[in-house]
């Protein structure tokens, strides 16, 4: 199957009791068993559910798989893979991550002395040099939120294999239509599925696939005893937004190449930040790694005061943190999603108090850059 067929006809599709079309909806936590201990497949809801089940199977093919595991959200997928490791590890992660996974390994998993390093891991060099004795896994996000920063996968790969590292990668941004992580080797392979997967701005989250028995096994232990589990509604939604994933992304897609260019074109714009451009850092392996760029932009207007008025000014991009969906949405990092970084900091990352960042939804591209062009006029 290739994946736009995939993502139609791959998993468990439909119910073979009654012939529905959609898999339904099991809102249910037990299971009735025939005999003591003798049960049909599914005996708690936390353990398995039956639409569970199909959106982990559909998530396990897309990403060319061999588990899938549905999580609550992004955030308790990524809680339960670090529970794979124990006190005293070490894990190497890129340094512009999610504000979500930095806060998880700061703030919560130092109190179990699960040690962490930051690196810029779109320089390969610094990723070895971060590595230790108590070292076990790369957590590497490509591209990155908000300056899309790139990171080269098996370059990771090679380095995971050399010191004996599981090579996790956060594959949000590019989403399994564009960018198959465990492809080249990576061990798992995790998704905020609140943003491009669930599509629509109503479902909060996470998918993880994996590729080897064993981690399967382990990680869906974990799934069982942490029980940070999606419900069947939730499940439902993502199956849905799934069947849409390749239509979804080609068109944000087309969006988002036309309003770059009309960025480029514009006076007041400075730097351009997205990985479809031929000077954009990383162009190249993000082009060798994924069959697309996706459809977030960053760009610098040169201040915060244009930054506000520009976002104040626009009709059809919604002033929201997140990202992914079909509307277009329209943030100031410096403001949002980063305001907790020091001022110091953040320049040093590159994040500009000028910086706004556009996750590209499916509305008509020439609305979307006529609402910029207006916005961005004195
Ligand atoms: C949103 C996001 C997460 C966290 O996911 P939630 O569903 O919000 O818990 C993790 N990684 C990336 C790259 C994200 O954008």
């Amino acid at each position: 199957m290739r994946k736009k067929t995939k993502m139609i006809h791959g998993g468990i599709t439909g119910d073979k009791a009654t012939g529905a079309v959609s898999v339904p909806i099991y809102q249910v936590s037990t299971y009735e068993q025939d005999a003591v201990g003798q049960h049909r497949g599914f005996e708690y809801s936390r353990t398995g559910n039956p639409t569970r089940q199909a959106l982990e199977a559909v998530t396990a093919e897309l990403e060319n798989g061999k588990a899938g595991f549905a999580f609550g959200s992004g955030m308790a997928a990524i809680t339960s893979v670090m529970m794979l490791f124990n006190s005293g590890d070490h894990v190497v992660m890129t340094d512009d991550v999610y504000g979500g996974s930095y806060r998880l390994v700061t703030s919560v998993l130092n109190r179990f002395e699960l040690d962490h390093s930051f690196v810029d891991s779109s320089q390969p060099e610094k990723v070895e040099a971060a590595i230790q004795g108590n070292t076990k896994a790369l957590f590497i996000e490509t591209p990155t939120n908000p300056l899309l920063k790139i990171t080269d996968l098996r370059k990771m790969k090679e380095i995971a294999d050399k010191h004996n590292l599981r090579l996790i990668v956060d594959n949000t941004f590019a989403t399994p239509y564009w960018q198959r992580p465990l492809d080249v080797g990576a061990d798992i392979v995790l998704h905020s599925a609140t943003k491009y997967i669930g599509g629509h701005s109503d479902v909060v989250a996470g998918l993880v696939a994996v590729n080897d028995e064993q981690l399967a096994e382990d990680l869906h232990f974990i799934q069982n005893s942490a029980g940070a589990v999606l419900g069947p509604q939730d499940s439902w939604l993502l199956m849905r937004g799934i069947k849409t994933l390749a239509l979804r992304m080609e068109a944000i897609e087309a969006n988002t190449k036309k309003i770059v260019e009309f960025l480029e074109n514009h006076e007041k714009v400075s730097t351009i930040y997205y990985p479809g451009r031929k000077n954009h850092p990383g162009h190249d392996t993000a082009a060798s790694q994924a069959t697309g760029f996706g459809g977030m932009i960053s760009f610098d207007v040169g201040s915060e005061e244009l930054a506000e008025k520009v976002i104040s000014k626009v009709k059809y991009f919604t002033l929201a943190e997140s990202l992914g969906a079909v509307e277009s949405l329209i943030s100031v990092p410096a403001k949002m999603t980063h305001a907790s970084i020091p001022r110091d900091r953040r320049l040093e990352l590159g994040i500009a108090d000028g910086l706004i960042r556009v996750s590209v939804g499916i509305e008509d591209a020439e609305d979307l850059i006529e609402d910029l062009e207006q916005a961005l006029e004195d």
